[in-house]
């Protein structure tokens, strides 16, 4: 298939974007294109104005320490995997990242596109809500900051209005251990169900799954020493998740990963780092 015919625009900075992107509200932003080339070739989307954002270097630019990262809208999801600074700061993001897709997805594909598309069974909004994320917004009235947890409203549906961007994300460590597991028919394939597991410390955590319902939640869980008891209490989360996902296996299956995931929580540095399971 084909998309339908669409006037196109390379855009040089972020007011360029939000000017265009409020003067024709059938417009569109491309990022990667890797969600929204397939979404026009199937004539599921069909917007009049394509605004190219590939030009922006600036959000391109990944900032990184011990304490804080911010990732530009534009940062590949391969740039994740590779930078030397996330691998050592923020070792789950690269390795969320390595999990998306294939090598040709990874290198186009943008943190901010996958945010924005909201696929229940993507990566990043799961890691972005697990970690309390703030994502930095621009308007033609200026700029916001929604918070990861608020952004989501559902299955490929977010907060943001139709001429507003995304620009950045940041997010604050938060000094406890963490873990990610995903389970896949196929390596590259999206999740059919994965978890990213904080551990507190005090028999106490958070869990967030993706591919299980309609947008991420962060759900806090009790964290017993014994497998059985926190099977019953990821169990009991995953319950209260307002879009659960009715499918009996993938719930089974989502008690699975988040027990994988807090296994993964307890692994730490470069062993932790050289995971390369969570795929069946
Ligand atoms: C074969 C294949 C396998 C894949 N596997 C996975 C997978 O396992 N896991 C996964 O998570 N994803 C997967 N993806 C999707 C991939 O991660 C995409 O890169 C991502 O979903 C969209 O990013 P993009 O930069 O390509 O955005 P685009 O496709 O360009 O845009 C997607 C949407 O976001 C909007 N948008 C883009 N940038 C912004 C911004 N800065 N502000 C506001 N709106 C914006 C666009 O207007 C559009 O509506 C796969 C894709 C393919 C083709």
């Amino acid at each position: 298939m084909k998309p339908g015919a669409f006037e196109y625009r390379k855009a040089t900075s972020v007011k360029d974007v939000v000017t265009w992107l409020h003067g024709d509200s059938t417009s569109k932003i491309l990022a990667g294109g890797q969600s929204l080339v397939p979404v026009m070739n199937f004539r599921l989307a069909h917007p009049s104005l394509l605004v190219d954002i590939n030009e922006i270097t600036s959000l391109r630019q990944i900032t990184c320490d011990a304490d804080h990262i911010t990732i530009g809208a534009m940062v590949h999801h391969q740039e994740m995997v590779e930078n030397r600074e996330v691998r050592q700061y923020f070792p789950l993001l690269s390795v969320a990242a390595r999990h998306i897709g294939h090598w040709a997805v990874r290198n186009r594909g943008t943190v901010g596109g996958s945010l924005a598309h909201a696929d229940p069974a993507s990566e990043w909004p799961a890691v972005m809500v697990a970690l309390q994320a703030q994502i930095g917004v621009e308007g033609i009235d200026g700029s916001r900051v929604i918070s990861a947890a608020d952004l989501f409203l559902g299955y490929y549906t977010t907060e943001l209005a139709a001429d507003e961007m995304m620009t950045t994300i940041h997010i604050s460590h938060p000094n406890h251990p963490l873990g990610f597991a995903e389970v896949a028919r196929r390596p590259g394939d999206f999740a059919l169900a994965g978890a990213i597991v904080e551990d507190f410390g005090d028999a106490h955590g958070s869990v967030t799954w993706f591919g299980v319902a309609g947008k991420p939640e962060r759900v806090k869980v009790s964290l017993p020493k014994e497998a059985a008891l926190r099977a019953q209490s990821f169990q009991t989360a995953l319950q209260t998740l307002t879009q659960l996902d009715e499918d009996r296996h993938r719930q089974q299956l989502a008690i699975t990963v988040a027990e994988r995931a807090f296994q993964h929580s307890h692994l730490n540095g470069q062993e932790y780092f050289t995971f390369e399971g969570g795929q069946v």
